[in-house]
């Protein structure tokens, strides 16, 4: 008997029946013997909509209001799922972020977990077996009393937060695949899974990209050591044996893993990237920080960096990225620095994608990046910037040639399927 947080996305709970498919995965768990608290997220497609609503009201409209309409998506699966429970003649409730309470910081629309009371779930798991169904992707912050969210794919963050707190012996994140890929299986069909990955490794590939867990669940686990495993929804829940080891992915500590013989764990890409590219700006001590200083106070976060050494001594070229959503706020607090900065032009672009290989096995190699830009040369694909470090590199490149260079990566390091 032990502890278990069940986490569902949004395609495991697009609709009434898949719903009931839900509660049957819940009740085999319960069966068993199980204390189960279930983290729901809202129906597919539902927190788009919400979004799209907010912004269709009011461009420029108030985050904590943005956070009152988004997070009810979660409130309407949960309680529907604490229904479907009780008709099965299981004990359950539902429970909001507010209700238990999420505790989180008050960054409106990306807030963090603080704190989480779970006392009360635990009372009712030993006094009489109930199921606690509750809303993913919502808290509430303390001081103001305002419904917070948890940025997109927060319902992974919760479930683990949760998981934490209930002392879970396991938090399984059930979703549409059956597990961790070693890239996107729907962009490449010969990715394998992996049956284990280290948190350092899946930290990386879920922050390059990989939407699969949210970076912060990640984090979370690594902190608190829960062991978090990707499995999917749609198996059919008679058919699992809730002893047996079902198809899924643990992520885990890096000595629990037996030392893989690939140097490469996986490929991650992300086409959210923008570059912006200053020309001839004066070589000279502080124009960084002119730079960088301004995007900073904007609270732009600049990723890949890269500057030409002059020629002249005079004048040189520098390269950044900036996520696609802050582009134009990051163009609009270049140009009010211009006079400050000095450069001659500003060429950006918008159609490019970074494409990332992330391996902990990397730190005892030399030469795995070497092999990766002489392989996309072979494919004429440009390399418009390289970031390196320990355990992974990332090359931004025109995003119309994203899907090639993971495939010819992919296969590259030896990750395609047999
Ligand atoms: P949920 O709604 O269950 O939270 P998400 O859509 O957020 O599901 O995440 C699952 C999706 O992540 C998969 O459908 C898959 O396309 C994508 N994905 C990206 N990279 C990977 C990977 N390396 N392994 C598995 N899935 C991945
Ligand atoms: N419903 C939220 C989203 O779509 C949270 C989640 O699904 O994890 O981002
Ligand atoms: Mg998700």
């Amino acid at each position: 008997m032990g502890r278990l947080v069940m986490k569902f996305g949004g395609t495991s709970v697009a609709n009434i029946d898949r719903i009931r498919n839900v509660a049957r995965h819940v009740k085999r768990e319960v069966d068993a013997g199980h204390d189960v608290a279930v983290v729901v997220s809202a129906m597919a497609g539902k927190t788009n909509e919400l979004v799209d609503w907010c912004g269709d009201a009011s461009p420029m409209h108030d985050a904590r209001e943005y956070d009152a309409v988004v997070a009810s998506g979660e409130q309407v699966t949960s309680g529907l799922l604490a229904i479907v429970l009780q008709g099965m003649g299981i004990q359950a409730r539902s429970w909001q972020g507010w209700q238990i309470p999420i505790k989180t910081s008050d960054a409106h629309a990306s807030a963090r977990i603080l704190d989480i009371d779970g006392t009360e779930i635990v009372n009712r798991f030993k006094d009489r077996k109930e199921v606690a169904v509750i809303a993913g992707f919502q808290g509430i912050n303390p001081q103001t009393n305002r419904i917070t969210t948890l940025g997109r794919g927060g319902s992974d963050t919760s479930a683990v937060a949760i998981a934490a707190a209930v002392r879970a012996d396991r938090c399984d994140i059930y979703t549409d695949v059956d597990g961790v890929y070693t890239t996107d299986p729907r962009v490449v069909p010969k990715a394998r899974r992996l049956d284990k990955i280290a948190f350092e490794d899946m930290l990386e590939l879920a922050s390059l990209g990989a939407k699969v867990l949210q970076v912060r669940s990640v984090e979370l686990g690594m902190v608190h050591n829960i062991p978090v495993f990707v499995r999917s929804s749609f198996d059919k829940p008679e058919d699992i044996d809730s002893h047996g080891t079902p198809p899924g992915t643990l992520i885990c500590s890096e000595e629990e893993i037996m030392m893989e013989s690939h140097v490469v764990t996986g490929i991650a890409f992300s086409k959210d990237e923008a570059q912006i590219s200053l020309r001839q700006i004066e070589d000279k001590p502080g124009v960084a920080a002119a730079i960088f200083g301004p995007l900073a106070d904007a609270n732009i976060n600049v990723d890949m960096i890269v500057q030409n050494v002059s020629e002249d001594g005079k004048t040189t070229d520098l390269t950044f990225t900036v996520p696609a959503s802050d582009y134009n706020r990051a163009r609009e607090t270049i140009t009010a620095a211009k006079s400050k900065i000095g450069y001659a032009r500003l060429d950006s672009a918008t159609d490019v994608s970074k494409v990332s290989v992330i391996g902990s096995g990397m730190r005892s190699h030399a030469g795995v990046a070497a092999k990766a830009f002489k392989a996309l040369s072979e494919r004429n694909i440009n390399i418009r910037a390289i970031t390196t470090s320990e355990i992974k590199f990332s090359v931004l490149i025109d995003a119309a040639y994203t899907e090639l260079a993971v495939r010819t990566l992919h296969t590259l390091y030896g990750l395609d399927q047999a």
